[in-house]
Order: C-alpha cells, then structure tokens, then sequence
C-alpha cells in the first residue's frame, strides 16, 4: 500500500511535518488503497516562504523562457499519462477511457496557455499612459477531487504564464494521483520554489492559504460554501480572489426542440463525471405540453447509459468518488420523494447487481417544483429534477431563479430562437443545442453564487496579473 508522506517545497520532495494521517479508499471496492500524511501550518509556510522567494527572479523571465517552462510541463505531464489515468481510476473508479481524456486534457492546460501566453497583452497604451499588466506575486491554489490533475494543471499554467509562483493544496482525497503528478511537474526541471505543492485538509493548510500575508491571490475551485469561507477568511489582506464555485444549471429544451437528441443529451449533460461535474445542467425544463413524450425519452435515454466498473469499455458512468458523496446522493433522493417530486428511474440504495462500491442508482424525478431542495441545492452526483413550463418566458424565469450562475444549456430547433432565450439566462456559459464544452478558450465561470473570475485563455490569465500604469510614458 502506497504512503504519501512528502510535500514538495523549494524544488524538493520533503517530509511531512504535520504527522496526521488519512486512508485513500477505493470507490469501487471500500477498502483502503492507500494513506496520506497530512502537512500542517508548518509545511504550507515553508512552501509559502519558497514560493515568494523564487518571485523576484522569476517574475523577471522572458514570455520566451516561460513558454518553453510550460511546453516542458506539458511534455513531463504527457510522459507518464499511463500512470496518472491508473492512479485516477484507482481513487476516483471513473471509467478508463474518460479518465484517460481528463489527464490528457490536463496536459493540454499548459499548451493551450502557452499559445494564449503569447498573443497576451502584457504591455497596453491608454492615452498617454502605458499599462503594465505585473504579475501579483505568490498564488495560493486551493482544488477539488472531481477533476484533479484538470484543476492542479489548471491553475498552475496561467500562474507561471504570468510570471507568478504558486503553492497548491490539492483536495486531500486524491493524494495518490497528486503524488505521480507532482513528480511530473518535478521533472520539467521548473526553478526552485515556482511551484509548490502541499498536501492537507482545508481547515489546516486551505485556512493558511486563505489568511497568510505573503499569499497575493487565491485561486480556487470547489464548493460555493468552501468559497465564502475562504473570502471571508481572506479578507484581513485584502486578497484578490478567483473563485471557481458550484451549480445548479438548467438545460430548457424549447417545444420545438427534437426530443430525440434533446433528451439523451440532457442526460449525458446532467450525468457526466457521473454527475460530479459543476456544470451539470441538473434541472431540466420542459415544456408542460411534451412532458409525456419526454418521459418516455427519458426512461429510455438512462436504461441506455451504463454505470459500470472502469474497465468496462462501455460504461459511461462509474461509482461516487466517497461514501459522503454516495450518503449526499441518497439525502437528496429521499428528499426528492418526501418532497412529492415523481421518480421515474432510479431511486434510493446502491445500483443493482453491485455489491460493493459507491454505485448510487441514476435517478431521475420529473413534476419536481423549482423551490425543492433537490432543484434549489447542488447535489454533484447522478440526479436530474424535471420542471415543466407553460411558456418561453416562464422557462426563462425558472431558469435564472437560483442562487447560481454557472452554466446553463438550450435546445431549439430554430437556432436564433435559441440564441435569443440563451441570451436572456444569467449563468457565464450558455450551450446552445449542445452539450460539451469543447472550446479550450472560452470563458469559464459564474455569475452570482458560482464564483468570481473567469478561467481560459486570455480571461484566464487577466486573473494572474495587475495593471500598473506608467503615466507620461508616451506623448500624446
Ligand atoms: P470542497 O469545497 O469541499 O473542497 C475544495 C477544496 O477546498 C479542497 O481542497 C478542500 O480541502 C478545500 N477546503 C475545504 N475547506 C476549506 C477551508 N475552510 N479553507 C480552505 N480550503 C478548504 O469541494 P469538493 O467537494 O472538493 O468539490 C466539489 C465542489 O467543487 C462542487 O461544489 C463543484 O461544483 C465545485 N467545482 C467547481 C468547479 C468550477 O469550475 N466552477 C469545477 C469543479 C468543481
């Protein structure tokens, strides 16, 4: 069994100082794979005191040198792509082949900011001013479980693009993949201190982050609730803060919509990442006068969709990453039915035929009213509330009526009737007859409770740097 018990700071792998230690369990079979030794205040500062002061010299490097950091971040990554989709599977139990595509597309982050780097305006002129845009100084990099190397990689590229150092605390329940990843990311041969990373809990090394002095900006992606602990635990210094929170999309196919397509991609845009994806889009909004035919589409579309073991090449879906998330799934399933919302597949307690392992049933409630908790709260695992509309406008308000503002998903089969509903939704992303998010450059992020701040390309990298304006720079 496998025991995590380095950090690694200043260019180094080095002992935990914090003794605290946590089982890795495995999803699919419950026991335990592995354990991690849980850094502390100790080891983040250490890693805090590295990164600021690897800044100096490194805030200094060419666009030039940069990129070739980041194509040798790409490549180390990509050198062991084998290894990093195991260890996802392992601790995750995700289908092979999609595991295989995030760590691959983990990989790509730092391609892709590598070209956005490069046509980036870090020199701009106003009247007579020019505006420098300077990096801000030591990142604190705080991610979740549900897609790690994605968010590890995610934030690392744009941090180091812009001349920033880092430190990472990756979710504490993927410390099996963030160990070969980070041993990656140690090879591409990167200056010491650059790139930090510490293992540990939120409330331990996440709240040092959040409060430490010397961290300029944190960069973030996990739970809405996690996010305002760590504005308001941030708030002393003043911190610039990139929050990358949760949602509660709606996808409304219009009357018009073809329900054949319509609907199995609801369900795959409602299921993906078995429903651990912030942008599920989780209710869906139908019109009340196709709600029959949609059931039946439905039904069909989810006995279609298989749950499976990882190697199964045809699973689409696989167990929760945890016994929480499988306990979370089943509240909100009972609420669902307490709450009088019709379940028409799935239901409560483990999907047939498996015996162990966190394999909740895909489950689907149609008739579920916009005030319930399972339409109002993110529950980030495979169930999807139904809400029926009489017209355009009403889908519209039941649409914006949440807390959230991530994503959101219209189908129509006329294009400019679909565009001009997705324009009047308030979410930073609207998909419009289709359902995957396929533009490396696009914006990502929320409105309202889903966050503060944008990531990719050339939004990405605005995150990572401050204008500073050189007055009487030029002649008017
Ligand atoms: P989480 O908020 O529980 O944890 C995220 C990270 O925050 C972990 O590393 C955790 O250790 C840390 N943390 C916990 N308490 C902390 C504290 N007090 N101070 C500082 N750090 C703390 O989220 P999760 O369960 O790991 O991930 C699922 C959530 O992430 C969902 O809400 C999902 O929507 C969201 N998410 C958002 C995006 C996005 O891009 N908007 C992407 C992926 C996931």
């Amino acid at each position: 069994m496998k025991v995590i018990d380095q950090h690694y700071i200043n260019g180094r792998f080095v002992p935990s100082q914090g003794r605290e230690t946590m089982d890795l369990i495995s999803p699919v079979t419950e026991e335990v794979i592995g354990k991690v030794v849980l850094g502390d205040e100790r080891d983040i500062r250490d890693a805090i005191t590295a990164a600021k002061a690897a800044f100096p010299a490194f805030s200094r490097t060419s666009i030039a040198e940069r990129g070739e950091m980041l194509q040798r971040l790409h490549d180390a990554v990509m050198a062991r792509v084998d290894e990093l989709t195991e260890a996802a599977v392992q601790e995750y139990g995700s289908p092979l082949a999609a595991s295989r595509g995030r760590t691959v597309f983990a990989a790509k982050a730092f391609l892709l900011t590598k070209e956005a780097m490069a046509s980036f305006d870090f020199e701009r002129v106003t009247g007579t001013t020019k505006v420098v845009m300077e990096p801000l100084g030591v990142v604190g990099a705080i991610t979740p479980w549900n897609a790690n190397y994605t968010h590890i990689c995610g934030k690392i590229a744009p941090a180091l693009a812009t001349g920033n150092t880092i430190v990472v605390k990756p979710s504490e329940i993927s410390a099996l993949q963030t160990q070969i990843l980070t041993e990656c990311l140690a090879a591409a041969e990167i200056p010491a201190g650059v790139i930090n990373i510490v293992n540990g809990t939120g409330t331990i090394v996440g709240a040092e982050i959040s409060s430490n002095p010397d961290i300029s900006i944190i960069s973030f992606t996990g739970s809405t609730g996690v996010g305002k602990t760590i504005a308001r635990d941030s708030a002393a210094t003043l911190k610039r803060l990139a929050l990358e929170l949760g949602g509660k999309s709606p996808n409304i196919i219009l009357d018009d919509a073809n329900f054949k397509e319509a609907i199995p991609r609801a369900i795959q845009i409602a299921f993906s990442n078995t429903g651990q994806a912030c942008h599920a889009g989780t209710r869906l909004l139908i019109p009340a006068s196709r709600l029959e035919e949609a059931k039946k589409l439905l039904i069909e579309a989810v006995s279609a969709t298989k749950l499976g073991y990882p190697d199964d090449p045809n699973a689409a879906l696989g167990p929760l990453v945890s016994r929480k998330q499988f306990d979370t799934v089943q509240h909100y399933i009972q609420a669902g039915i307490d709450e009088g919302a019709e379940l028409i597949t799935g239901g409560l307690g483990r999907f047939e035929g498996f015996e162990h392992g966190y394999f909740a049933r895909p489950t689907v409630f149609i008739g579920a009213k916009n005030d319930m908790k399972i339409a109002r709260e993110e529950i980030f695992g495979p169930v999807l509330s139904v809400i029926a509309y009489e017209t355009e406008e009403e889908a519209v308000s039941i649409a914006n009526d949440t807390i959230y503002g991530l994503a959101a998903y219209v189908s129509s089969g006329d294009h400019e009737r679909a565009s001009r509903v997705a324009s009047q939704i308030v979410a930073g992303r609207v998909l419009v007859n289709k359902g995957v998010h396929d533009d490396p450059y696009a914006p990502f992020g929320g409105f309202k409770q889903s966050g503060i701040g944008r990531d990719s390309g050339h939004y990405g990298l605005e995150e990572f740097v401050e204008p500073k304006a050189l007055l009487g720079f030029t002649q008017a």
